[in-house]
Order: C-alpha cells, then structure tokens, then sequence
C-alpha cells in the first residue's frame, strides 16, 4: 500500500538511453537510497525494463517497478518529453511506435554529427556512438563526448554552446505530436505525463498554453515534484496540475550520481493533488 511515507521516485535514465548506470545499478542504486517505488524512464525506449526487473526479483526485498518511458514530441518547435508509466510492455503497437521514434533519434544523430563536423569537431558522431552502446543516441551522449574530449569543461555549457535549440548543432525537431504518443501510451494501458514542465523555457503564458494543450490532447498527469527545484517552481505547477484537472507525479529525472540529485531525493510531497498512483490504471508488477 501507498502512503505518505512510500518513497516513489517516477522519472529516471539508464544506460538503454542517456543515462550513466545499467538498469541493474539504478534499481540497486534506488533501493540503496530508500526508493519504494520506482519507474525506469529512458529516451523513447523500454530497452532497460527487463534487466531491471530481472534484477528486482532477485532482491530479498524487491522495490515496486512500475513500467516507464520517456517520448519525445514536438510542440511548436519544442522538444516537449512525455512519461508513459504502468503500461503493458509487450503491447505490439507501442513497440512498432518506440522502434520509429529510435530511427528518428539516428538520424537525427547523424545530422548532429555533420553540423559539429562543419563547426570544427571532428569524429563526434562516432565518439558519442561509443558512448552509447547499443543505447539509442541522444544530445545527452553528444555531451558526454564533448566534456571527455576536452572541447567543453561542462554538460550545461555543451548545451549552452552546440546542442540547445537554435545553437550549431541542433537539429530543427522532427518529432511527432503530443496526441499521438498520449494515444501510443494509452492504447497500451499506460498514463500519460507531461515530463518536468518546468524544464522547456517557457514564459508563464506558454506554459499554461502548454499544459492546456497536453489536457485537451488527452494527457493524464503532470510532473509536479521535480528533484530540483524552487519552492515557487513547485506551487506553480501543483496549481497548474489541479487547474487543469490532472494529476500530479514525482520524478527526480536522475541521470548520473551527482552532487545535487539522486534517486528518490528531494521529492518530498505536498498535500492536496490527486496522485498517479491513485487512479484504476495504476498497476505495478
Ligand atoms: P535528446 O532526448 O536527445 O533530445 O536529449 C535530451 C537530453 O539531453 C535530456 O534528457 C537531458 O539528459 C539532456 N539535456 C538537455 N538539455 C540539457 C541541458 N541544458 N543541460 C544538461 N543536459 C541537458
Ligand atoms: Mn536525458
Ligand atoms: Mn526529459
Ligand atoms: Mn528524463
């Protein structure tokens, strides 16, 4: 059973997309850390659930590990990222639609590559392949590679520099509409949340616009409690959440260890929002 105490911890990365830890490692990782429930969310692949879940059964104290995803959407020219939880993972259709996005991401990956090529950096394409593995690419390995390589000291200034919207190695988005992954995620029994709203840019009118819209197009929830963020930032969004009838997740969005964010910390939860947890669709294995 849920309560106030369960430690739940909804948005995080592996090493099947961008993140730095093996499915194995963040579920040991979460349960070092006190995490009750967890959702692995990587870049538009469940390529990581089944060594994770592999791994929590063979714990003498298994976490709940609640399906999950993170799609990348296109909304007036934003890369806008959708959570997809507690969905059937063999569901056909959502595997035809996660195999397109990750053609899409190598592609697009393929193009980063020639723009940094044009701006003076060579051989990032295939550094940032070797970063990733079998992962699909993301900016995130292009980071990585830039920041080991000596071209720039830090991830943020990577993106500051190359790889944010509008910077030489962006590629416009080509990414689908929000509708179409919210119908992906829900003809596969999930729930479908807007990812970190804060975390697009948006001045305060836009963001509205954007939470509107995610509802209209069929959205369940949002993310509401962040690893990261202002005391401000978190009244906002629980406000926008109960607005606009959704309901509210947590997630730390955890990549890598770091000094500042870890698996389920700083996701304390205030009262008064409807949880994801708390709806008929919510089913863990
Ligand atoms: P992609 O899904 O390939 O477009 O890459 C998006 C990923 O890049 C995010 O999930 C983050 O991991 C990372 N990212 C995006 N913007 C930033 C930023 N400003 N600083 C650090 N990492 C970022
Ligand atoms: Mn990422
Ligand atoms: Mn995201
Ligand atoms: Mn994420």
């Amino acid at each position: 059973m849920i309560t106030e105490q369960t430690c739940i911890d909804l948005h995080c990365h592996s090493t099947a997309s961008d993140g730095a830890l093996s499915p194995s490692d963040v579920v040991a990782r979460a349960l070092n850390n006190g995490v009750d429930v967890l959702a692995i969310t990587d870049h538009d692949t469940i390529g990581g659930l089944a060594a994770a879940q592999q791994f929590n059964q063979q714990q003498p104290q298994p976490l709940q590990l609640v399906t999950g995803v993170e799609i990348s959407t296109r909304w007036h020219a934003c890369d806008i990222h959708i959570v997809g939880l507690a969905f059937d993972c063999e569901h056909p259709p959502l595997l035809a639609f996660l195999a397109q996005q990750r053609q899409l991401r190598e592609l697009r990956a393929q193009e980063i590559g020639q723009r940094l090529e044009k701006a003076g950096i060579d051989g990032a394409y295939q550094g940032a392949k070797l970063l990733a593995g079998d992962a699909a690419l993301s900016r995130g390995h292009y980071a990585r590679y830039l920041v080991e390589t000596g071209v720039v000291d830090d991830i943020s200034k990577v993106f500051k520099r190359y790889l944010a919207r509008g910077k030489t190695g962006y590629v416009p988005n080509t990414w689908g509409d929000m509708q179409t992954a919210i119908a992906a995620i829900h003809a596969a029994g999930g729930i479908a949340v807007l990812a970190h709203p804060s975390g697009y840019q948006l001045k305060g009118k836009w963001l509205k616009k954007l939470v509107r819209e995610f509802k209209d197009a069929g959205g369940d929830a949002m993310e509401v409690v962040l690893g990261q963020q202002s005391p401000d930032d978190l009244v906002q969004l629980a406000q926008l959440a109960n607005l606009n009838g959704l309901m509210a997740s947590v997630g730390s969005d955890f990549h890598f260890p770091g000094r500042w964010l870890d698996l389920g910390k700083n996701l304390r939860r205030p009262k008064g929002l409807n949880w994801v947890w708390q709806t008929e669709q919510w089913t863990v294995e």
